[in-house]
């Protein structure tokens, strides 16, 4: 029996993580869940899932959180804070950590699990972006075994299976990406999208921040960075295709010219029970692909002069240091903004692109030294977004 702790399990990625769990009781039990603010939403998962431990990260609900457990008669301990969710994530409460929370607040305990030797079943590619050195380093010294959750890295990480030298026998990574709800647009018809229209999303179905970065292709700019971290193979043997059906999750094309490609229907419950059961395989509840109904899988090559965002991802690789976590949080703010319709599309990768500039690039060698980085670039970000809704207004 696998005890697994569901950071993030009131999101996207939690529903489709919970959901293969309940098919399989006798392999796994959800022994912590854990949410931001909605008591509501996490004790009726505790109801469902009876875990040993709930943990809702803003403090100030934990008194909600720990009453309203008690009233529905559950033994699930009550926990609030994130050093309360990263402590629980480094415990024997579980022995893999589905890291599924949104954003950097998610790298504390991500880092936490990687330290203390768990699985990681690892959504959370903010973290990677952000601590990607600290974290590699920290499963190499503890053993933690890292297994990728995003589409594309489940996908090269199915590819590469059993071959020990990647970085010598394979040519290249290749990314596959949707190309989002605003594919073959121009940057004039981009100007006035609304938050509504980006994030709704042709093939995936996610939370609204990760459907943003689809549509901005940040999310694939920051794919680039966390596949540099994850597999060890530098930018510029890392490349993204725009594929629209989203049937082809990644490619690894090898020395010898062979490329090995993963498929299946865009339902991130296929890559939940692959990282939960691995290496074993098990039923997900998905649909069989048919692909004679599908019939034809198309490839272009992505826009980066209309959608910036991408190149800016491999600018922040090539600076290194601590220009990915600036990067990152300037991201994360302007996002922010756009969804609360305070800045324009073509404004976030402005935003983006001013962070990058402005910013101090230290080593990435300590948390102290990121979180500072991320900080400085949320207080410039910041600056900026009031700039461009002050030029809109
Ligand atoms: P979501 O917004 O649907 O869910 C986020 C979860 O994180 C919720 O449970 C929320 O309560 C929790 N959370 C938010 N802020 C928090 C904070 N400050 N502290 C603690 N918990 C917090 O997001 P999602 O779409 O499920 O994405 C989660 C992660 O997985 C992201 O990093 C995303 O990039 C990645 N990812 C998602 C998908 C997808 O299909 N949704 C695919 C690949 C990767
Ligand atoms: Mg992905």
């Amino acid at each position: 029996m696998r005890n697994i702790a569901v950071l993030g399990a009131t999101g996207s990625i939690g529903a489709s993580a919970l959901d293969v769990i309940a098919r399989h009781p006798d392999r796994f039990t959800a022994s912590v869940l854990s949410a931001d603010a909605r008591v509501e939403e996490l004790i009726a998962l505790c109801r469902r899932f009876r875990p040993k431990h709930a943990v809702i990260a803003q403090e100030a609900h934990y008194l909600a959180l720990r009453d309203g457990l008690l009233a529905a008669g559950l033994d699930t301990q009550a926990h609030g804070g994130p050093a309360a969710l990263a402590a629980l994530a480094a415990s024997d409460a579980c022995d893999s950590v589905i890291a599924a929370i949104v954003g950097a607040a998610g790298m504390e305990s991500t880092l936490a699990a990687a330290r203390a030797g768990k699985r990681l079943l690892l959504a959370n590619k903010e973290s990677v972006v952000l601590a990607g050195a600290l974290l590699m380093g920290a499963c190499r010294d503890s053993g933690a075994e890292i297994i990728p959750i995003d589409s594309e890295h489940n996908a090269i990480f199915q590819c590469l299976h059993g071959q020990r030298d990647a970085a010598r026998q394979v040519r290249k990574l290749i990314l596959t990406a949707s190309g989002g709800p605003f594919l073959n647009r121009s940057r004039a018809e981009l100007a006035h999208v609304t938050a509504d229209q980006a994030c709704n999303h042709p093939n995936w179905k996610m939370g609204r921040k990760i459907s943003v970065d689809s549509a901005t292709l940040m999310n694939k700019g920051l794919e680039v960075i966390e596949a540099r971290w994850l597999f060890g193979m530098p930018p510029e043997r890392i490349e993204v295709l725009v594929h629209p059906q989203s049937i082809v999750h990644s490619m690894v094309e090898h020395v010898d010219g062979s490329v090995i490609a993963q498929l299946g229907q865009p339902d991130m419950r296929t890559t939940l029970a692959c990282a939960l059961a691995w290496p074993e395989r098990v039923e997900s509840g998905v649909e069989p692909l048919d692909l004679g109904r599908i019939g034809t899988l198309t490839f272009q090559q992505p826009d980066r002069a209309t959608f910036a965002c991408l190149d800016l991802a491999y600018a922040a690789l090539a600076t290194g240091g601590t220009a990915s976590a600036t990067l990152n949080a300037a991201n994360e703010v302007a996002v922010a903004a756009f969804l609360d319709g305070r800045i324009g599309f073509l404004d976030i990768s402005a935003v983006m692109e001013s962070a990058l500039e402005h910013a101090e690039t230290l080593p990435a060698d300590s948390i102290d030294v990121l979180l500072a980085a991320d900080a400085a670039a949320r207080r410039h970000a910041g600056l900026q977004v009031a700039q461009h809704a002050g030029a809109s207004a």
